[in-house]
């Protein structure tokens, strides 16, 4: 069995999450969120003023036992085919080759970017079935009418994925002679040697399966994808029943599939992050990725299929207005940052540190530590209002997304006082909000 505590995979001693009280809470509370959401956007429950109608039997009654799920294999066959056949489109793709952040075991791992032929592929397969199914599409009939059931699926999956993977940690690498020695680089936060801890947070930094990067692959095709084919199955189901679309559909379509496809396609900004650089592999990555994203992220789309708006001129430049702002904020802050650590804008103001690298405090980061985020926020909150002010329902991922940001920022100034000790206190002493200027 492979060594691991040591120089290289140092012991993890404090916990996240509130330690495994949060993690259970997380693990079993999550999914659930996930597939009441699910149901409740499908019934008219969400309407405001009609939760007199809620009837908690009726929104189970759709759910079946666990073995029904276990083993049905229409489902199975479709998630899995879509699974399989995005690593594979991954693996046989061309692309380039880039190099991750370098290692504690001084290694640098090969990443292949390929988002743009992936995405090609993609587009121009649904074209080619809209072709032949003279707009029929039934694969995405089937995902509307399954959404529920393929979510409790995928929930399983990374389930059962997150086992195997905490399982392979502990099997030793192969050396270049073929014996398994090489010691595997784990997360400073998923080796506490607690066994749910570490299954949840990740206990390996970045497994493999042969040439695919199974955490990269995670984080950027099968959840991303499989949120703009849900919206793409909406909008599709609302048109086979209509004959038509409304605005407010389209643009959260078509908004939402553009911050998708930019991410997919600037794929190589994902290896400076947190999720690549610091957490390890485990259920937490893999349920969010998976399912938190594709089944939660596209509620909007699924209220807009049972309760059409049209939004009035003015309304929808205010939206596009709004999302623009936030994607100028969040493109220009992070592309601030990485210009001043490539050595360009030396103009601007910044703390020198003993870490040897600068504190930039100047233009967007002397406004608040992310600005990035609240930018990315901004984006999230333009698709939410296009959904009106009917349900709370659809404002969750606006809610969430805060969550998640307030809790990344919260985690990354942890790493930030332990990496730069006095320095990230002068910092803050020039730089006090964390995310919104003047407010937090
Ligand atoms: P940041 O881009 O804010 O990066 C934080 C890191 O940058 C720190 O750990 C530190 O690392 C360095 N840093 C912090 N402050 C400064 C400074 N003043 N000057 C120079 N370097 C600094 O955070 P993330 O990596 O979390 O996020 C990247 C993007 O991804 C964001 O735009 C975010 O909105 C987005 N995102 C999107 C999510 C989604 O689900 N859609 C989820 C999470 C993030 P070091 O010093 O070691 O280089």
């Amino acid at each position: 069995m492979a060594k691991s505590t040591g120089p290289l995979n140092p012991k993890t001693t404090s916990y996240e999450f509130s330690g495994i009280p949060g993690v259970l809470g997380v693990t079993f509370g999550l999914p659930l969120v996930c597939v009441v959401l699910n149901q409740m956007i499908r019934r008219d429950y969400f309407i405001v003023g009609a939760f007199s109608n809620f009837d908690v039997a009726e929104l189970w009654n759709h759910i079946k036992p666990l073995k029904w799920y276990l083993t049905n294999r229409e489902l199975w066959t479709y998630y899995l085919a879509w699974f399989g056949g995005l690593a594979l489109f991954d693996v046989v793709l061309p692309g380039r080759t880039m190099e991750g952040v370098e290692l504690r075991d001084g290694t640098k791992l090969p990443y292949k970017i390929n988002g743009l032929a992936l995405t090609s592929t993609l587009l121009a397969t649904l074209c080619i079935r809209w072709q032949l199914t003279n707009g029929e599409m039934p694969e995405l009939q089937y995902l509307y009418n399954n959404q529920t059931d393929l979510c409790i699926i995928v929930i399983i999956f990374s389930f059962i994925m997150s086992l195997f993977l905490y399982g392979a940690s502990f099997i030793p690498l192969a050396n270049k002679n073929g014996h398994g020695t090489r010691e595997r680089v784990l997360s400073v936060s998923g080796n506490s040697k607690n066994i749910v801890y570490d299954w949840f947070i990740g206990r390996e930094l970045n497994p493999r399966l042969g040439p695919l990067d199974l955490k990269m692959f995670c984080e950027l095709r099968p959840g991303l994808l499989l949120w703009f084919l849900i919206n793409v199955a909406c909008l599709h189901h609302y048109y086979l029943q209509t004959g038509k679309v409304n605005n407010a559909i389209l643009f959260v379509t078509l908004a939402e599939g553009f911050y998708i496809f930019d991410g997919v396609l600037n794929e190589e900004g994902v290896l400076t992050m947190m999720d690549i650089t610091t957490d390890g592999f485990g259920y937490m990555l893999a349920f969010g990725d998976l399912a938190l994203v594709p089944f939660t992220y596209t509620l909007q789309a699924r209220y807009l299929t049972v309760s059409p708006i049209n939004l009035s001129r003015p309304y929808l430049a205010f939206l596009v207005a709004t999302m623009s702002l936030g994607y100028y904020i969040f493109h220009s802050a992070n592309k601030q940052k990485s210009d001043f650590r490539h050595g360009k804008l030396p103009h601007l103001k910044s703390i020198d540190t003993k870490r040897g690298t600068k504190l930039l405090c100047d233009g967007w980061w002397g406004m608040s530590q992310h600005m990035n985020y609240f930018g990315d926020w901004l984006i999230s909150l333009s698709w939410c209002l296009a959904t009106g002010f009917q349900t709370p329902l659809t404002y969750y991922y606006s809610l969430y997304f805060a969550t998640l940001l307030i809790h990344r920022q919260k985690r990354d100034e942890h790493l930030c006082k332990i990496k730069y000790g006095d320095d990230w206190q002068r910092y803050e002493s020039k730089v006090p909000y964390k995310i919104v200027p003047y407010v937090y």
